[in-house]
């Protein structure tokens, strides 16, 4: 969400109030509560949509055009709407948990605190405390050392011990001025010791440090060291929250997998230096073309991913096609002075609603296997998948357990498969259609595979459809036999699949 938008929804909360006690008042004094939400209707509809939220226009709209029968029940959808969006920007703000049984410190904590701009939750007792951070969470606790219930240095020893408390920044309030209490406490984990009576301006400074430096540690864990961008952790986190909002507001989400071409190229040719050097450039390069709102992630080695929200999938094809040609016209020049043109591959793929994120991940990855198959350096969205009509391989093979080898690998590669285990059956399928590729095998019930092939040359859909020969090893007169016959190309049982694949392709080209 853009910071612009983040105001926008933190200012909510007074509207909310406002929306809730004009409704309260609809049953003693319909009136004059009806034109005060219709007038507070009537201001978010024309600034939601303006900035960002056109569910909120769409929901404004209707509460003020409500006529009196139905306007409490369009005033609770369009409260509803905004508590959502507002609770989601109020878990931006830094939250503070402040435990201590003073009634006159929880209060001057909170005003404080809150006037900094901190989200404060306040409990009189640990236990109260610790059903706080049972089922919430908080970036800094504020902990009195005497406490009606248990004693902090207890309570302490119990947070360090819970790893969703471990980490925890925790501050102390103490009213004894005892060194001794002060090494115990800092000995048991505290981040940071104070003295009553409070100095509030040195309490609020050591709060903002304490936040920076967990924030600092935070950033650590969630970025890449390498190319200073969020780590797949982040982004994962990153799509899950994106893609609530896109279903909430009902705008389009986009992802994308680039993996950069031949990288391993550029590894072995300068060396693993100059191999990091350019995968920064392309780092630099993808985020400086593609918008600020858009997220852009390491995802691991040579690959990043990257979300677009309120985008649809023609719009995240073209942002991507802009970075990548951006790229092939700057090619990245090493501290030596070399220059080295890279490229990238890429799908897109528009996020159905719901999905998650391994579920998208998969239709962006096979995508982006198209685009590296279709040649490289270019962007493949499931746009362009619809006008190409899908690979159809013939296969002839009467072994189940290679035919089912060859499918499952095939299929996951998008090809569409007819297969046949007898060649009679597999030869009047190619006289029946026309396939991009044929796999015979030799040995086959009905009819064997060099009369299938010889056949399929002379009286088919067929005549030049490339066929590839499933040989068994150490019959080398069946390879001349086959390639006599119009076979292109020959594979060695057993095989494995990279071979089987790179063959394939090969021919297909
Ligand atoms: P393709 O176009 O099919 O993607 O070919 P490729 O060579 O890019 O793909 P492959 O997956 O075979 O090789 C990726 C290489 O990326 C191998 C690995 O050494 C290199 N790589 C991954 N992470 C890093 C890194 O952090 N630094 C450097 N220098 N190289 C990396
Ligand atoms: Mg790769
Ligand atoms: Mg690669």
């Amino acid at each position: 969400m853009e910071e612009f938008q983040k105001v926008y929804l933190q200012k909510m909360g007074s509207r909310i109030e406002a929306f809730r006690a004009a409704g309260s008042g609809l049953s003693d004094n319909f009136e004059e509560s009806a034109i005060s939400i219709r007038r507070l209707a009537h201001s978010l509809r024309g600034s939601g949509a303006t900035y960002g939220f056109p569910k909120i226009s769409e929901l404004s709209a209707a509460v003020e055009e409500a006529d009196d029968t139905t306007l409490g029940q369009s005033l609770e959808q369009l409260i509803d709407l905004l508590q959502t969006l507002y609770d989601e920007t109020r878990t931006d703000l830094e939250r503070i948990l402040v435990v201590d049984d003073s009634d006159e410190i929880r209060l001057m904590l909170s005003v404080i605190l809150q006037k900094q701009g901190y989200d404060v939750t306040t409990a009189e007792t640990a236990q109260a405390g610790m059903d706080y951070l049972k089922t919430e969470t908080f970036d800094l606790m504020i902990l009195d050392l005497v406490l009606p219930d248990i004693d902090g240095r207890n309570f302490l020893i119990k947070l360090r011990e819970d790893h969703r408390t471990a980490t925890l920044p925790v501050l102390v309030l103490s009213a004894k001025n005892s060194p001794q209490i002060k090494a115990e406490c800092f000995a048991l984990g505290a981040d940071d010791y104070f003295e009553k009576p409070l100095d509030p301006a040195l309490l609020t400074t050591r709060v903002a440090v304490t936040l920076q430096r967990s924030r600092t540690l935070e950033k650590q864990t969630r970025y890449d060291h390498l190319t200073n961008l969020p780590n797949r952790a982040a982004f994962s986190e990153n799509y899950d929250s994106q893609s609530k909002l896109s279903l909430r507001e009902d705008t389009p989400l986009c992802l994308a997998m680039l993996d950069i071409d031949k990288f391993k190229k550029i590894n072995d040719e300068y060396g693993h230096m100059v191999g990091d050097e350019a995968l920064r450039h392309v780092a630099t390069q993808i985020k400086e073309n593609l918008r600020q709102s858009d997220y852009v992630a390491r995802w691991g080695g040579e690959e990043f991913a990257v979300l677009l929200p309120s985008t649809l999938e023609e719009e995240g094809k073209a942002a991507l096609t802009k970075a990548l040609s951006s790229l092939n016209k700057q090619p990245f020049t090493t501290k030596m002075g070399l220059s080295i043109s890279i490229s990238f591959s890429g799908g897109v793929y528009q996020v159905k609603s719901g999905e998650d994120l391994e579920q998208a991940l998969s239709q962006a990855d096979a995508l982006l296997y198209q685009a590296k198959a279709g040649g490289r350096n270019c962007i493949m969205s499931s746009g362009d998948e619809i006008e190409l009509r899908p690979t159809r391989i013939l296969l002839a093979e009467d072994d189940d357990l290679t035919a089912e080898f060859i499918l499952h690998r095939l299929r996951k590669d998008g090809f569409e498969i007819d297969h046949f285990d007898r060649g009679d059956a597999a030869l009047s399928a190619a006289r029946k259609e026309t396939y991009d590729l044929a796999i015979f095998d030799v040995k086959m019930p009905g009819m064997e595979g060099f009369e299938l092939l010889q056949r399929t040359r002379s009286d088919s859909l067929n005549q030049n459809t490339p066929v590839i020969m499933l040989t068994s090893m150490g019959s080398e007169q069946d390879i001349s036999r086959g390639l006599k016959l119009g076979a292109n190309d020959y594979v060695l049982k057993p095989f494995s699949p990279m071979e089987l694949m790179a063959r394939i392709r090969r021919l297909l080209k």
